[in-house]
């Protein structure tokens, strides 16, 4: 075991104004629970290494993505991110719960469409080509509202992210939470920081065996039922779990199941931070929407410098509230030092500030050295102005703009939206026929759907030409003023053929515009669309 002293220990007082960080080492970190835990070659285990206030220990602690260790490739390192408990981090966990129920259960809600539609209150029925959401069923004629959906998703987190940083990243992303969840998971079988570490570094035991091998198994049942819930969105729920555990499921079931449980389980186990330094573009975009009146998780360098470590009873003139003890670092998932500054790496999370805050506590100082703030209020700060909250931005307003005008759109679109609409495609070739009574006659294809959930019949009436004969192939009934009459069930497309003709001496032009009009007989629902006429030049 090393005797060898700290410096700034070994400079006593004196060293108080010196900066002290090296974040170079073991990457051990002591506290007085896991002290028992730590390895025999640790350095930090003289207890002169130790900021002497009761129960804060000095971590040492190597911080993976320390700024001048940026390079293009770089081997991962692993991080053990140490529990920590706080406001911050009892929101999260409260976060997570709802947001897995949430996707866990969503799939088994019902919702009554009547008979012979499917009964699930969130449906992506890509066989039959429907979204059903509750009580909105959207057609692929009607994807402007997906697309309305994404575009306001999108919206959304610009204006999260311009007021408060990364907090989408730090509490909402499915990598954050199932990465929270797996790290809990970890830490249920192989313990906190210090005796991940030592388990790591020890030989192979029966223990370390049975430890690894819980961890694993749990890590892929919740990979498992992460990728069995996904299936259940696109299928009927209650049909396709019992297909899937009588193993009578579509083969695509299973292929879908074992990919989203093999990248849950390598995803949240494995690359974690990786995943957001390097594969998400996300940080990388988001610095366009952040400016200096967002909130972000910072370090009060202004407070916090100059850093030293401090024993009980010193005074605190001259020396800022950091006393070196590093525990912000060792909570960070990312294992980074917030006191670096906005790093790409930091998602948000704010642990750091639940462990400084409890650091602060503990050495009677006020919280809030690590915290939410401003690069404008560091800026009023130094100028010694007062510090203010400015949410209501150039920004932020054009964002909340487009957001209400997105939004109310797609509620008058849906509030509106026909249960019936239709097509028409005019033949082209032969553009017209010219038959023995000397009329010219065009077809078209009209194609008409009825969103509803009751049969219809349906009026067709055309308009633009005097005297002009509707002729549809194959439908028998009309109405007392001889107009076409169509059935069509429930939910159902029908394609009818049309041919119209007209005299000659009715025919004014090359190319007529003209209007057809499908109309549901003794209801409401009406539709239009233009087309042409076309016939000889004169
Ligand atoms: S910022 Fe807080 S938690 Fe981090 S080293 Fe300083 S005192 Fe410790
Ligand atoms: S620096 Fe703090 S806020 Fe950023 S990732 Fe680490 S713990 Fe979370």
């Amino acid at each position: 075991m090393s005797k060898k002293k700290d410096p700034s220990q070994r400079q006593g007082h004196s060293a108080i104004k010196k900066h002290d960080d090296t974040g170079d080492d073991t990457g051990l970190d002591l506290t007085p629970l896991d002290a028992k835990n730590l390895p025999d070659h640790c350095p930090d285990t003289n207890p002169d290494n130790i900021t002497p206030h009761k129960k804060i220990r000095r971590a040492r602690v190597k911080t993976v993505g320390k700024k001048d260790s940026h390079s293009l490739y770089k081997k991962q390192e692993k991080i053990y991110p140490k529990r920590v408990n706080g406001f911050f981090r009892s929101v999260k966990w409260a976060l997570l719960t709802i947001m897995l129920l949430v996707y866990y259960i969503t799939p088994w809600i019902r919702w009554d469409r009547g008979e012979g539609f499917p009964d699930q209150a969130i449906l992506l029925d890509f066989m039959h080509n429907r979204f059903y959401f509750f009580a909105i069923e959207i057609w692929p004629q009607e994807i402007y509202y997906i697309t309305g959906i994404l575009v306001l998703s999108a919206l959304g987190l610009f204006l999260v992210t311009s007021v408060g940083g990364r907090i989408w990243c730090g509490y909402a992303c499915p990598q954050t939470i199932w990465t929270d969840l797996f790290v809990y998971v970890e830490r249920f079988f192989e313990g906190d920081r210090n005796a991940r570490m030592k388990l790591d570094k020890g030989k192979w035991t029966f223990n370390k065996f049975n430890r690894k091998l819980g961890k694993h198994i749990t890590w892929l049942f919740i990979g498992l039922i992460t990728g069995g819930a996904w299936v259940l969105y696109f299928v009927d729920a209650p049909t396709l779990f019992k297909q899937i555990t009588t193993l009578t499921a579509p083969f695509s079931a299973y292929i879908w199941i074992i990919s989203l449980t093999i990248s849950t389980y390598v995803m949240a186990g494995f690359a974690r931070e990786q995943v957001c330094t390097y594969m998400c573009p996300w940080p990388r975009l988001q610095s366009v929407m952040m400016d200096d009146d967002t909130f972000n998780i910072m370090y009060k360098d202004d407070r916090g410098e100059p850093r030293a470590p401090h024993k009980k009873g010193e005074s605190w003139d001259g020396r800022g509230d950091c006393i070196q003890c590093r525990q912000c670092v060792v909570v960070c998932p990312m294992g980074i030092d917030i006191r670096d500054g906005l790093q790409l790496e930091c998602i948000g999370c704010a642990l750091c500030s639940d462990a400084c805050d409890d650091v602060m506590e503990q050495i009677g100082r006020p919280k809030g050295l690590i915290s939410y703030d401003t690069l404008a209020n560091f800026e009023s700060r130094k100028l010694g102005k007062q510090e203010k909250t400015k949410i209501i931005r150039t920004r932020t307003v054009i964002y909340s703009l487009l957001i209400c005008l997105i939004s109310s759109g797609l509620i008058y679109s849906l509030l509106n939206r026909s249960e019936l609409s239709f097509n028409v495609i005019r033949d082209r070739n032969p553009l017209f026929v010219t038959l023995s009574s000397g009329d010219i006659r065009n077809g078209y294809k009209i194609k008409i759907l009825n969103k509803s959930s009751e049969d219809h019949q349906y009026i067709i009436n055309i308009s633009g030409i005097d005297n002009m004969g509707i002729k549809v192939i194959g439908l028998k009934t009309k109405t007392e003023n001889n107009m076409p009459l169509v059935m069509i069930k429930r939910e159902e497309v029908r394609t009818l053929k049309i041919y119209l003709s007209a005299p000659i001496k009715d025919i004014k032009e090359h190319s007529t515009d003209i209007k057809f009009t499908v109309k549901q007989l003794n209801g409401a629902a009406l539709d239009t669309e233009n087309s042409s006429f076309k016939a000889p030049s004169s």
